[in-house]
């Protein structure tokens, strides 16, 4: 029997301050343990939490990033349960009234998966099994997150997977988060449940926690579907279970049984004071977002007249853009600027990681230089990529690789010299241009570059030879 998959997804992602949610510790990675700590994150009596107002502002940006209504009054509320990375037994997170409601993201195929909230909390800390020994690590701890929940209105592992991405893409754009899925700064956790096409009531739902890569959500939930299918199938029943999904077997397998919310015990935390975001606020950091990536990828496509494809490689990194734009602004061409970055600059940036931090020695003035040069046709495009794989190393100008007589190009007299010579040596090509084989002129294209070393501009080129060859 075949079943309708009913998805929701619930995602964490690390807010990029410099200071945790509820104190003044740093949030860098790494460290010695417990160097990152104080009395506030370890949850020590009498620590009184001050809430980080950067950690609000950042929510608010994520929130209007996907559509979201923000509530102007919010509060914390303490999530109580004993959890081994959790050792002070409670964890401060929003329950009733999270700050941002309601939103959604649009895919590809124009479905729109719903929002429900998203709200802000604490990391908990970690902990290290070593030789027999537990030891915690409490410099996660209070490391502030959102959380942001889905509708379940995702209907397979594909729609799973993209939901992610723009997700993430989005996320990255505004600048809250690296959101590197695979440094633990984005987790998934995939609900999944099935039911019988038609039917309206929901099945009984399990949770994937922690996927920490794209394609991982997307092979969990097939490896669940056809869990769950074999047990309906078979006419038995699904427990409402936490699963865990080994990427090295790609399997799955029940970790525990999952609590209901009621398990938590949330009240509202009585250190912190709800607080307020006022409207004015919201409006500002609303005016402040940048251009969201769908927005870049339609205006590089409908507006620049980039192809698809090449807007497509290069919308999705925000650094990419801003160098491109800087360099449009400097007065690059856009054909020649988009073509010199996912062709040149691209093939030195071997992973997906590289071109997201697009660290490079070229400058977007450098850059641009360079590409004018090209525009005008002054060098021609192997020289520029040439040059700009030279740039790229050394982080010199164009000047220092281009000479001057290189831009002086070919005179008229020059190529038209050449433009003879070739008609000369190609009687063949002749015959055929003349019968309107127009590829053929190709042949005088090759011999006349060779002639100068590529620096002749084939448009004259080609005017000359074909004024030549009517008064043949
Ligand atoms: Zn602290």
């Amino acid at each position: 029997m075949s079943y309708e998959v009913v998805c929701g997804i619930e995602t964490h992602i690390e807010l990029n301050t410099d200071t945790k949610i509820f104190c003044n510790c740093t949030t860098a990675f790494g460290g010695d343990p417990n160097t990152h700590c104080c009395p506030v994150c370890t949850g020590q009596p009498g620590s009184l939490p001050v809430l980080n107002k950067k950690v609000v502002e950042y929510a608010v940006r994520a929130g209007l990033a996907v559509n979201c209504k923000v509530n102007t009054i919010s509060h914390m509320d303490r999530k109580n349960y004993v959890y081994p990375d959790l050792p002070k037994a409670y964890q401060i997170s929003q329950y009733d009234e999270p700050l941002c409601e309601n939103g959604y993201i649009i895919l590809d195929s124009g479905k729109r998966i719903g929002i429900t909230r998203i709200h802000i909390e604490e990391d908990a800390g970690k902990l290290i099994h070593e030789d027999g020994y537990t030891y915690i690590d409490y410099n996660r701890g209070g490391v502030p997150l959102i959380e942001i929940v889905s509708e379940p209105d995702i209907s397979s592992p594909e729609e799973a997977k993209e939901y992610a991405e723009k997700l993430q893409l989005i996320m990255r754009y505004v600048g809250i988060s690296d959101c590197k899925m695979q440094e633990g700064s984005m987790r998934c956790d995939v609900n999944v449940s099935l039911r019988k096409f038609g039917s309206n009531e929901f099945g009984t739902r399990t949770e994937t926690k922690n996927i920490n890569s794209l394609n991982f959500i997307q092979k969990a939930m097939y490896a669940e579907i056809e869990r769950q299918t074999d047990i309906l199938d078979a006419g038995g029943t699904i427990t409402q279970d936490t699963m865990r999904y080994d990427d090295v077997t790609d399997t799955i397998s029940p970790m525990r049984e999952k609590e209901n919310s009621d398990d938590y015990r949330y009240f509202p935390d009585p250190d912190i004071i709800r607080f307020e975001v006022p409207q004015a606020k919201i409006d500002e950091i609303k005016a402040s977002l940048p251009e969201l990536p769908f927005d870049k990828l339609k205006r590089y496509i409908d507006g620049l007249e980039l192809p698809e494809m090449t807007a497509k490689h290069m919308y999705r990194y925000r650094k990419v853009c801003e160098f491109f734009e800087e360099a449009l602004k400097l007065g690059a061409g856009v054909k020649n600027a988009s073509n010199l970055i996912t062709g040149t600059i691209y093939a030195t940036l071997d992973t997906e990681e590289d071109k997201e931090n697009f660290e490079i020695k070229v400058s977007p003035s450098q850059f641009a230089e360079l590409v004018k040069l090209l525009d005008e046709k002054k060098i021609n495009f192997k020289m520029a990529q040439t040059t700009l794989q030279e740039m790229l190393v050394s982080g010199n100008p164009a000047s220092n690789y281009i000479k001057a007589e290189d831009m002086e190009g070919v005179s008229d007299d020059e190529i038209t010299k050449f433009c003879q010579e070739a008609i000369d040596a190609n009687p063949k090509a002749v015959e055929d241009i003349k019968s309107g084989k127009d590829k053929a002129i190709n042949v005088m294209f090759g011999y006349i570059m060779k002639q100068t070393k590529g620096k002749a501009d084939v448009k004259k080129a080609e005017a000359i030879i074909r004024d030549l060859i009517s008064k043949m």
